[in-house]
């Protein structure tokens, strides 16, 4: 279904982001028909470079970054028409006038701040001055949103000088993955799993984000941050608010994000022997984390797991494990949401240990597997054995499969619809913040120094010792 017309200026649109991900995934809209035939993409950067300039630069990167749509060559000489470039500067007036000339009535003017948060305040100032934005446009921001309660404060009061909460996307792509909706639908759209989804039912439940990759060549940015800052404050809290969330009385935006509020706001105040950090090594020739930032006393963690409780009703008692960290195992990542054990077995030989499991992945193979017990199939008798039912999505939707847009397209889609559900609105970013900055003081108070794990393993010990502790354990990465 195509969306209503649109200008969208995508400021920082020759950075990697842009490149790597907004435009490849703005062809693929634009190839299955849902970009109207007279929208308009206008990239607005630092560079100077025309319209012909910008039109290669991205044709470069579809070639690099694109998946097999790369190979319509007519589809992407038409997108590239849609194409054009403005020179400009965030902090001065230069390329200002020239945008404004550029945009055009009557469609909706969407700005995609694809930049550091530095400039986001100088944007929507100079938008608002050079009356290029009005009530009906929108802006989207990408992460990080601060790297503390007190600079999101600053950055939400910067873009509110400006534009209402209405008019605000901020962009978490988790939130635009296909099994991050079905979660939802899951709970919400089927009778089987709300019944079960409290502390009566559920022992516990974990989220793992893991990758393979080291900080690469993000590392003076990275250093700064941290595994807390850069992937759990955001998408990992964002998964966790969406697993134990009430249901919302309708699936709208504000009151989905009422609901994930709350959650954020039950969360008990963390304890440092809640919480391991680590550090990848040095193994085989590949650099150490150290190495890879160049600051060889840094404390940075790129690794954290951490167990956490909700202190609600529906909760209670039932803990929370988050980890994620690079230089894992594998690149992985889902959420288990792990029942109680049976409790009585009526089978003779049977201990009574079988757990369902229910796993949703988000990568790879976006899907969900149900662990359920039956009974092992042949002549044996009555012996139990637990296998999942998997749900992939991608055999589940078959030769459709391409259909299914990234969350980077989706997200845009839906920022022209003018759909806020599945971005995170001011008042919950802060309170995330406020959940994890009395933690980070107290590592950089008392300069924690973090294990140090090896490459290509499901991470420190210490983490596993977390888990162990209460008589659990991870779910291994592979
Ligand atoms: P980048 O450094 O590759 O690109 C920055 C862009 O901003 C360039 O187009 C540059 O011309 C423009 N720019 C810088 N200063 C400017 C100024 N004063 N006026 C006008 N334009 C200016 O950065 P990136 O990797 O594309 O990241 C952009 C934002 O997205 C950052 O906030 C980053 O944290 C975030 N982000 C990036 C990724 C990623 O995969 N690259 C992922 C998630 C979030």
């Amino acid at each position: 279904i195509p969306v209503d017309s649109f200008d969208l200026v995508i400021f920082g649109g020759t950075g990697d982001l842009a490149r790597r991900k907004i435009l490849p995934g703005l062809f693929r809209r634009f190839r299955s028909g849902q970009m109207p035939e007279d929208a308009r993409i206008i990239g607005a950067a630092r560079a100077e470079m025309d319209d012909e300039g910008y039109r290669q630069l991205i044709a470069d990167a579809v070639e690099e970054f694109g998946g097999e749509e790369k190979a319509d060559a007519e589809g992407l000489k038409q997108f590239l028409g849609r194409l054009h470039y403005v020179p400009i500067d965030a902090k001065g007036d230069g390329g200002w006038p020239e945008l404004a000339a550029l945009m055009r009535d009557g469609v909706i003017r969407a700005f995609y701040f694809s930049v550091g948060p530095s400039l986001f305040g100088d944007l929507a100032e100079r938008l608002h001055t050079h009356s290029i934005a009005d009530e009906q446009s929108r802006i989207v921001v990408e992460k990080p949103f601060g790297r503390d309660l007190a600079s999101a404060q600053q950055l939400n009061a910067d873009l509110a000088a400006h534009f209402g909460e209405h008019q605000i996307y901020r962009i978490d792509h988790y939130l635009g993955k296909e099994t991050v909706q079905n979660l939802m639908a899951v709970r919400f759209g089927n009778v089987l799993f709300e019944p079960l989804w409290n502390s009566h039912y559920v022992d516990h439940i974990q989220i793992t984000v893991a990758e393979t990759v080291g900080v690469g060549g993000r590392g003076s940015y990275y250093d700064q941050s941290g595994a807390m800052r850069d992937m759990v404050q955001n998408h990992l809290m964002q998964l966790l608010c969406l697993i134990a969330m009430e249901p919302p009385a309708q699936y709208d935006a504000d009151r989905v994000r009422d609901e994930k509020l709350k959650v954020i706001r039950a969360l008990q105040p963390l304890q440092p022997h809640q919480v391991v950090r680590g550090q990848y090594d040095a193994a085989g020739g590949d650099p150490s984390y150290r190495d890879d930032v160049e600051n060889p006393r840094s404390h940075t963690e790129s690794f954290i797991a951490l167990k956490t409780h909700i202190a609600n009703w529906r909760w209670a008692g039932v803990p929370f494990y988050l980890r994620t960290g690079k230089r894992l195992k594998a690149r992985t990542s889902e959420i288990a949401v792990v029942f109680k054990d049976l409790g009585h077995t009526i089978f003779e030989g049977d201990t009574a240990r079988h757990r369902n499991i229910l796993a949703i992945r988000l990568q790879p193979n976006e899907g969900m597997d149900l662990q359920v017990t039956i009974k092992e199939p042949g002549p044996g008798g009555m012996r139990l054995v637990d296998v999942p039912l998997d749900m992939t999505f991608a055999d589940a939707l078959g030769p459709d499969q391409e259909q299914v847009p990234d969350a980077y397209e989706r997200l845009i889609m839906d920022v022209i619809r003018g759909n806020q559900t599945l971005f995170m609105r001011g008042d919950e970013v802060e309170a995330a913040w406020a959940w994890t900055d009395p933690i980070i003081a107290g590592w950089e108070a008392r300069h924690d120094v973090p294990k140090t794990y090896d490459p290509d393993t499901q991470g420190p010990e210490d983490a596993m010792m977390l888990m162990h502790r209460d008589g659990r354990r991870w779910r291994e990465i592979r």
